[in-house]
């Protein structure tokens, strides 16, 4: 008996030993080759005691307890197959225990290889393709006869392969792996991302003798990433980049036209009327409008400027290599044109007007929050000015500086002396054309301070507005009072007032004081309070307007549709009527359809609100509102504001006596 080392030595004495002891069945702690153990009796024969014939490389295990198995390989030589001399058996025992973990292991790592989703390939010294997997063949489209000889990376699309070359090779000499992803070509030629992680094996000289790669289809992650960097820096809806965008685009627009002495303008766009069409016609329509909106916006602008959608109905767009602001009027202008062109969306002919504000780099502002803090105050100046226009920070403000001074004190000087007066328009029912109300409108006797529309902004923003307020209200119930003493019965009065007033208790105060005062019952008033205005101090409204409900007051929204209401809110008011704004009826019998006012009054129909046409001047759009379900009419085909001695002959009160 010979073995190979003294370990050897010791596994085949305890080999030997048991096989000695061959009367006892019971399984023992000796394993065949595949790892079953052998009952005693049986480890003789196993081993090649008695065989008659050579035997080679033959392994059984060994167990000790938990240590681990043993192997050996044994080569068995009867004495026969050695020649006479000898008798008995020589045994080479080998303890191969090392090896066969690690075939075993490599036994494992193939059928990983094999069933690994993820796609693994054997690569050359040269980087080609020796062995490749299922999942690598399912992952590029090809049998691994095709992949044989090919680089991972050839699956990369054209135009990036070389930079990709170039990447790997120097990652693979720097550290020996290199990792990665990129839009990768399948076989059908359907474009995938590949990610793919590569690491190079160098034998002992620093030479690379082999690599493996393992690639995976990373399509769908990489898709929903794509989607969320779009999201993060684009607008969904219309695919123009947001405000994020702009940021990033305004500090460098800002900074070269800084260093060529150049000029930038950023205009504020902001639809006219959008939330009716949302509201009346649906999102859906509402989407589709705000698609076509940017599309034109972006027909009118150069390349090298940007658009961008800041939310709801407002875009931005942002204009550099300037020579001066006129190029931006021309801009305004052309998109303020576009707009003009009715959209047919649904079957719906729109009008979409915008009011835009234009600020310029440096001039109104040196920075882009700056920037956008004036085009959007001037877009605001744009809205009050009657929409569908333009207007620019600078000349704006600059000659509202000056004015505004003027008229200011020649506005406190009016209001210290009640230089004002009062006209009536008179409101009529819309069938039977009965004038069943009149509204008061101020009146200034200085010319200088121009109708009320010029200085009751003036008053707002002066302060000077609770007192003129006042003086409007004592007016007015004065005048009731005067022609209920000329044997007249008045109808309602309607008093506009602004919802400064409505702060603190001052309005109440007053109205209650002027009633008293004037021997009128509260009931001849109606108040009109300006939907905007309103809807930002709602919560000091409330009561007020509460007070006006308890005292039998009516309350009505003035220039209703040219805010933004919000409907619960509105639903939530004390509110009994709605001014439709006569912009809204000018668009009706005009081709435009009245989007708003068809909406306005189906609103008001849905919550009991009666409305008021303002402005009505044609008999066309009389005859449609009729139609909508209006139900009183206020404008020039009715009657103009007229002064109080010329009220009762127009009411035709003649029949009453004066005493
Ligand atoms: P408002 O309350 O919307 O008043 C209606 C305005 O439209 C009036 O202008 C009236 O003359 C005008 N108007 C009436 N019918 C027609 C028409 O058929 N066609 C056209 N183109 N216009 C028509 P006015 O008197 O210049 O008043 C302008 C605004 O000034 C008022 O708009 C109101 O907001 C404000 N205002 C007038 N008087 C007072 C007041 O006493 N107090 C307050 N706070 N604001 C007042
Ligand atoms: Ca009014
Ligand atoms: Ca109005």
């Amino acid at each position: 008996m010979r073995s190979q080392n003294r370990a050897s030595y010791r596994l085949l004495d305890g080999l030997l030993a048991r096989a000695r002891q061959a009367g006892n069945e019971e399984a023992g702690d000796v394993l065949d080759g595949d790892g079953a153990p052998l009952p005693p009796a049986r480890v003789a024969a196993q081993i090649g005691i008695g065989s008659r014939d050579a035997i080679a490389g033959r392994v059984v295990g060994l167990t000790a307890g938990d240590k681990q198995i043993q192997w050996v390989s044994l080569d068995v030589f009867p004495a026969s197959t050695l020649g006479a001399m000898l008798d008995g058996t020589v045994i080479v025992a080998s303890d191969v225990t090392e090896q066969r973990v690690r075939s075993k292991r490599l036994e494992v790592a193939l059928k990983i290889f094999q069933v690994a989703t993820q796609g693994f390939f054997l690569l050359d010294q040269d980087g080609r393709i020796i062995a490749a997997n299922e999942a690598s063949e399912r992952i590029t489209g090809y049998v691994e006869a095709e992949l044989t000889g090919l680089s991972p990376l050839s699956f990369c699309v054209p135009d990036m392969r070389a930079a990709l070359q170039d990447a790997v090779e120097q990652s693979l000499r720097a550290s020996g792996a290199w990792e990665g992803e990129f839009t990768a070509q399948q076989k059908t030629g359907a474009s995938y991302r590949l990610w793919c992680s590569l690491t190079a094996f160098q034998n002992p000289v620093g030479e690379i003798e082999y690599s493996i790669a393992t690639i995976s289809d990373i399509t769908e992650k990489w898709a929903a990433q794509e989607r969320i960097s779009f999201l993060v820096n684009f607008d969904p809806l219309t695919e123009l980049p947001n405000r994020g965008m702009l940021d990033g685009w305004m500090d460098f627009a800002t900074a070269e036209a800084r260093r060529r002495q150049g000029r930038l303008a950023v205009l504020f766009v902001d639809l006219d009327n959008f939330k009716w069409v949302n509201d009346s016609l649906g999102h859906h329509v509402g989407d589709l409008l705000l698609i076509e909106v940017a599309r034109r916006v972006k027909l009118v602008v150069r390349e090298s400027d940007i658009v961008v959608r800041q939310g709801g109905d407002e875009f931005i767009v942002a204009l550099q290599g300037l020579v001066d602001g006129r190029e931006a009027s021309r801009v305004a202008e052309k998109l303020l044109a576009s707009f003009g062109q009715p959209v047919v969306i649904d079957g719906h002919r729109l009008h979409v007007g915008a009011s835009i504000g234009i600020s310029i780099f440096p001039e109104d502002g040196g920075d882009k929050d700056e920037l956008l803090k004036n085009a959007d105050a001037a877009m605001y100046e744009a809205k009050r000015a009657g929409r569908g226009q333009y207007a620019f920070y600078s000349p704006i403000l600059n000659a509202q500086a000056v004015s505004y001074a003027k008229l200011a004190a020649a506005l406190r000087t009016a209001v210290m002396r009640g230089a004002f007066d009062l006209v009536f328009q008179p409101q009529v029912d819309a069938r039977t054309r009965r004038i069943t109300g009149l509204e008061a409108l101020i009146r200034a006797q200085d010319p200088e301070l121009g109708p009320p529309s010029v200085f009751i902004p003036v008053a707002e923003r002066t302060g000077l507005i609770s007192d003129l307020g006042e003086w409007v209200i004592v007016a007015a119930c004065r005048q009731i009072r005067q022609w209920l003493d000329m044997g007249f019965e008045p109808p309602k009065m309607a008093i506009n007032v602004s919802s400064l007033q409505l702060r603190s208790q001052s309005l109440t105060k007053t109205i209650g004081e002027a009633v008293v005062s004037s021997r009128i019952p509260h009931r001849s008033l109606e108040i009109e309070i300006t939907e905007t205005l309103l809807m930002e101090r709602l919560d000091e409204a409330r009561e007020a307007l509460a007070w006006l409900r308890q005292h039998g007051i009516v309350v009505a929204i003035d220039d209703f549709g040219t805010g933004y209401s919000s409907l619960a809110y509105l639903q939530s008011l004390p509110i009994d009527r709605l001014k439709i704004d006569g912009s809204f009826v000018r668009e009706l019998g005009n081709g435009g359809g009245g989007v708003v006012a068809r909406a306005i009054l189906s609103l008001a129909k849905s919550l009991s609100l009666e409305v008021v046409a303002e402005g009505v001047e044609t008999e066309a759009q009389a005859e449609l509102l009729v139609e909508l379900g209006c139900g009183y009419f206020q404008g020039y085909l009715f009657g103009r504001p007229i002064t109080a001695d010329e009220v009762p002959e127009f009411c035709g009160w003649g029949g009453s006596r004066a005493p």
